[in-house]
């Protein structure tokens, strides 16, 4: 079965991979405000998603 995504550019692992093998943010994910739940509250990570 195919897993749900919210992102489907970085398939919600807010990081893309270049080409040329540097890993950049999600910019889809960034401006949407999906990266702060996992970058900016360490003590909320243990909260199931
Ligand atoms: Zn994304």
């Amino acid at each position: 079965m195919d897993k749900k995504v919210t992102c489907s550019k970085c398939q919600d692992k807010k990081r893309i991979m270049r080409a040329n093998g540097e890993i950049s943010p999600c910019f889809d994910c960034l401006i949407a405000g999906r990266m702060d739940q996992h970058d900016k509250n360490p003590k909320d990570s243990g909260i199931a998603i």
